[in-house]
């Protein structure tokens, strides 16, 4: 039983430390933060229990709670693999938890990892320390709430220290940052660079002064560089098949990580376009809910979607609700969608497509004399393909709205900005048919970007019928799939900016 507190580094998977993945490779407990990326995750064994320790907003788990789960666990004998953004000892409070497992008597080992203090700079080009500009570096918390406790920020003396400044959380009080240096005599024109989601395909950076910081519009997870080295830019120019081409996504954020970097190691300038939003079915869900209420009736519930596990389980009193029910998923997305709930799926299927479902599902028992019921919550107009199949086996299926796709809006980010311009961009990638539709209803009448590219067959006919022209369809239905059909595309068309 020992607890590992694990440096996830920045963002970017590849930054992961060796040993780090390692232990990943063999924990049967991973807590894991908000800002870690699932290609992460999917180091550890399919059957370990993941839970995350810091998503859902409104339910964000208390850092008592963490503690509670942590002693838990290693209590239990497991191998937990507690995994931290950037470094686990710099900020993010892992000392504390450390503090917790040496009182409980635990063993545990701290991974460094690397902290997205200097990584983040370094992604967009700055080092925090150069000859002749910079020998020092102080990395500062910007939340300004604690100000008069111990080991609180003095900004004044901070000011006069010189140097480069970096400050982690600082976002949300960026004016009141800049206004305290200025204030201890820091130059309003002292270059300042911001660093968004840096290391990520969706990274984005402004370079500014202390004078406007509080002008620069990017949200959290950022990180500020103040002093002369932020006016740097030390990148080498990205040059790739895709460089100078703007490619939409318009996949749901939390699945848009493999395409996008994908697409942004081939070069692209990738804009983010999520159409997709989920809602109640048109019922309120009451039917699922009549079903969830006497879900032990059921030999297996059915989960071809991470939604629809998010919307059924959160109807169970408890897990011991369910009885002797099995639970089938279709892949290791949705499997790791019930392990947040602390629910281990009793078959994950080898192809993980629902023909691969209904293939790996045994029959029901011809002429047995218990039930051979299978539950299955499922988005409104979902493919025919699991029910029809599962019937074909011999089971009784009860199919239940769990949840329907809408197009997005305003709420989710989505607007007429958003849309313009991503109909300005020279490509549009759809990646299921309700992309597509989504798309299509939110975009109106503005014209399409000039390539349609779709992972496959089936979202092709989607979006041919949506009256879109499809220019490529990938041969291999997979992120790095599409990217190559693109590239082979656009080699072969002179009307798109050259390839490198
Ligand atoms: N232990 C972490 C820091 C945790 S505090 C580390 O060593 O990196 C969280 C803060 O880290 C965020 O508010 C933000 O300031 C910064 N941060 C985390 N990931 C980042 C990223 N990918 N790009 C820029 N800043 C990031």
């Amino acid at each position: 039983m020992t607890v590992y507190l694990v440096g996830a580094g920045p963002g970017d998977p590849g930054l992961l430390t060796r040993r780090g993945a390692e232990l990943l490779g063999r924990a049967e407990v991973v807590l894991f933060d908000r800002l870690v990326d699932p290609r992460l995750l999917d180091l550890a064994p399919a059957d370990a229990l993941r839970i995350d320790v810091g998503k859902r907003p409104g339910q964000r788990a208390h850092q008592d709670d963490i503690h509670a789960l942590l002693l838990r666990h290693a209590h239990r004998g497991r191998t937990v693999v507690r995994l931290k953004g950037g470094d686990p000892f710099v900020f993010g409070r892992g000392g504390e938890e450390a503090e917790v497992l040496l009182r409980a008597g635990i063993t545990f080992e701290v991974v460094p990892g690397i902290t997205s203090a200097f990584a983040a700079p370094a992604s967009a080009g700055v080092p925090v320390t150069h000859r002749g500009l910079s020998s020092s570096v102080t990395v500062v918390s910007g939340h300004l709430g604690d100000r008069d406790g111990p080991g609180a920020v003095d900004w004044a003396a901070l000011a006069g220290v010189g140097g480069t400044i970096v400050v982690l959380m600082g976002m949300a009080a960026r004016a009141e940052i800049a206004r305290r240096l200025v204030e201890a005599g820091r130059s309003p024109e002292t270059p300042v660079l911001v660093v968004h989601r840096g290391t990520t395909s969706t990274q984005a950076s402004v370079r500014t002064t202390l004078a406007a910081l509080a002008d620069v519009d990017l949200g959290p997870p950022a990180t500020i560089v103040i002093g002369p080295v932020a006016a740097l830019d030390l990148r080498a120019p990205v040059r790739g098949p895709l460089t100078g081409v703007q490619v939409v996504v318009t996949r749901a954020r939390r699945q848009a990580a493999t395409l996008e970097s994908a697409l942004a190691a081939a070069g692209a300038e990738v804009i983010e376009l999520p159409v997709i939003a989920v809602a109640d079915p048109p019922d309120g869900g009451a039917a699922m809910r009549a079903e969830a209420a006497r879900v032990e009736i059921y030999d297996w519930v059915v989960f071809t979607s991470s939604n629809a596990v998010e919307r059924f389980v959160q109807l169970l009193r408890d897990g011991r609700a369910l009885g002797g029910a099995r639970l089938a998923v279709v892949g290791g997305v949705t499997a790791r969608a019930l392990a947040t709930y602390h629910l281990a799926a009793d078959l994950v299927p080898e192809e993980e497509t629902a023909e691969g479902l209904v293939a790996a599902m045994p029959g029901a028992a011809p002429g047995a004399s218990g039930s051979r019921r299978v539950l299955f919550p499922r988005a409104v107009g979902a493919g025919p393909v699991v029910a029809a199949g599962l019937r074909d086996k011999g089971w009784e299926v009860t199919e239940v709205d769990a949840y329907r796709t809408v197009p997005a809006g305003p709420a989710e980010g989505i607007g007429a900005d958003e849309l313009d311009a991503a109909s300005r961009a020279d490509v549009i990638t759809f990646t299921s048919p309700s992309t597509v539709h989504c798309y299509a209803q939110l975009a109106g009448a503005r014209r399409a970007p000039g390539v349609v590219a779709c992972i496959g067959p089936v979202t092709a006919e989607a979006a041919r019928g949506a009256g879109f022209g499809v220019e490529v369809v990938a041969a291999e239905h997979s992120a790095d799939g599409l990217v190559a059909a693109l590239v082979a595309h656009l080699d072969a068309s002179p009307s798109l900016p050259p390839s490198a």
